[in-house]
């Protein structure tokens, strides 16, 4: 399945959450088990022979390629939370969304200095929240060695400055 086919498989809802935005649904390519399948096996593509130790996936879209992705590349795991669902010591960084403001969360003792991370997402739009969670990882004293996407809004992405590449799917 070509990237093509795997975003005429991602709705796409206006107006959604605030009027302006064109909100990607990806639920509509989960539901396909094909999609899913060939979603995850063309992000392992891009990413197969990074230097990994953890991939960090973002709260929530960003659990949904992160967890078979961590399984497939034989790495831990490490979840980037909404503020108040981590139950251990935590780092916390606020970020601007496309449409609000929010923040993150990453327990203490997630990563190790030195370590090699990988942050994953579904969706890259403005660029704040991965930014806050690559200063989460850095905060740790571990290393951000490229962001993932499933989609990359590209006019709103071009000035996102991030400390590592960006690897995207379906740019949009
Ligand atoms: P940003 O911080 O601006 O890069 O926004 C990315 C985050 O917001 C991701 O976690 C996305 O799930 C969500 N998001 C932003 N814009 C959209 C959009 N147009 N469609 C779906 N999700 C979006």
């Amino acid at each position: 399945m070509t990237p093509e086919d795997i975003l005429a498989n991602i709705r796409n809802i206006p107006d959604f959450p605030k009027k302006g935005i064109l909100f990607k649904d990806i639920t509509t390519a989960l539901q396909k088990p094909e999609v899913y399948n060939a979603i995850i096996e063309n992000l392992y593509s891009l990413i197969k022979d990074l230097d990994i130790d953890y991939i960090a996936a973002i709260e929530s879209r960003g659990f949904i390629f992160g967890a078979p992705l961590a399984y497939k590349m034989g790495v831990g795991l490490v979840i980037i939370r909404k503020p108040g669902k981590l139950p251990a010591d935590v780092y916390h960084e606020e970020y601007s969304l496309e449409y609000g403001t929010d923040s993150l969360e990453m327990h203490k003792d997630a990563v190790k200095k030195g370590d090699n991370v990988l942050v994953i997402d579904d969706l890259l739009a403005t660029g704040g929240t991965v930014a806050a969670t690559c200063r989460l990882v850095k905060k740790a004293g571990a290393n951000v060695v490229g962001t993932l996407f499933l989609i990359e809004l590209t006019e709103l992405s071009q000035n996102v400055k991030l400390p590592a590449p960006v690897y995207s799917l379906l740019k949009c």
